[in-house]
């Protein structure tokens, strides 16, 4: 695979070379944004050579829920979408880890109330893990809130979303922060613009319910799920702002960003001020699930070669 670009994206169920995969600016996409994505990692087993996609029936499963909620009219199955996945990491003989980007979107030259024609696109870009893994991150509560549920659904992933994560990330950077973290419009934590949140509080781990204004997270409910296995306790429930100062431990999670520890908020050390015992073991453990090194999390893979 090309250290630049990949040779090959899937472009409405055909390999079609990336730079050729176009769309037009009067498209509902470009005009109104509407479009839905999933963001999923491919992992790389060296020992194995094999490469892995991370829980790909479940983001195939999201991308059609975003796509009800739109009403959006797809062509396609979400049969197709996973070969497809499969197909394009063959095709580019992808053998480093790489990010999927999958997105249908209105094309042709609709208004709004069109439910088509729905193209789709599938692109995997090498993409190594983010640096901020290991060091973590200083965050800055944003003054913008993350989108009620009453004006934009912010339990699924559509492109327009991502404005509101755009606004928050912006500020959280021009204020000389790493990342933003948004409160909901009830005035409890909700997530990042790009990831959820979770905290260490009285030896539990806490993270928003999923009725606090969170994009339905994949990474979340892995994390859940590996904490569970160690005999971590996990609570789902409202977070106020404070607890995020007050916690032994804070860290972001998301497909693309995986597992991150936040060392600071608002200027307020988390914790020793460093990534806790809590985070970095359930980090660990979710590289390993990533790879293929926990067993009993295997089913949470999908081989794109054939050995
Ligand atoms: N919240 C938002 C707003 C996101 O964009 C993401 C990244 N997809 C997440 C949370 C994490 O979701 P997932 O674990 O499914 O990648």
């Amino acid at each position: 695979m090309s250290k630049v670009l990949p040779e090959f994206m899937v472009h409405n169920g055909k390999l079609t070379p990336y730079g050729e995969v176009v769309t037009h600016v009067m498209s509902p996409a470009v005009k109104y944004g509407l479009s839905v994505f999933e963001g999923l990692r491919g992992y790389w087993n060296a020992e194995e050579k094999q490469m892995y996609v991370f829980r790909l029936q479940e983001h195939t499963e999201r991308l059609f829920q975003s796509m009800k909620l739109l009403r959006f009219d797809a062509p396609f199955s979400a049969d197709e979408i996973n070969d497809k996945t499969l197909e394009l990491l063959r095709a580019n003989k992808a053998e480093e880890a790489v990010h999927i980007r999958t997105i249908a979107y209105l094309d042709g030259m609709g208004e709004q109330d069109v439910r088509g024609p729905v193209s789709y696109s599938i692109s995997a870009l090498e993409k190594a893990r983010n640096k901020n893994v290991s060091k973590g991150i200083r965050c800055q509560v944003s003054a913008w809130l993350r989108l009620s549920d009453l004006a934009m659904p912010p339990r699924i992933k559509c492109g327009g979303n991502y404005v509101n994560s755009r606004l928050a990330r912006f500020q959280a950077k021009q204020d000389g922060y790493d990342e933003a973290i948004l409160m909901n419009q009830n005035g409890h934590v909700a997530e990042g613009p790009g990831s959820c949140i979770f905290m260490v509080r009285h030896n539990k781990l806490v993270t928003p319910d999923l009725t606090s204004g969170i994009l339905e997270s994949i990474t979340r409910d892995s994390v859940m799920e590996l904490a569970r296995d160690l005999g971590i306790p996990v609570v789902e429930r409202t977070m106020d702002k404070t607890e995020l100062y007050a916690a032994q431990e804070l860290f972001l999670v998301g497909s693309a960003a995986e597992v991150v520890p936040v060392v600071n908020v608002d200027g307020i050390q988390v914790g020793s001020g460093n990534p806790g015992p809590v985070t970095t073991q359930l980090q660990q453990a979710y590289f390993n699930a990533t790879t293929g090194a926990i067993a009993s999390k295997r089913h949470w893979l999908t081989p794109v070669y054939q050995r």
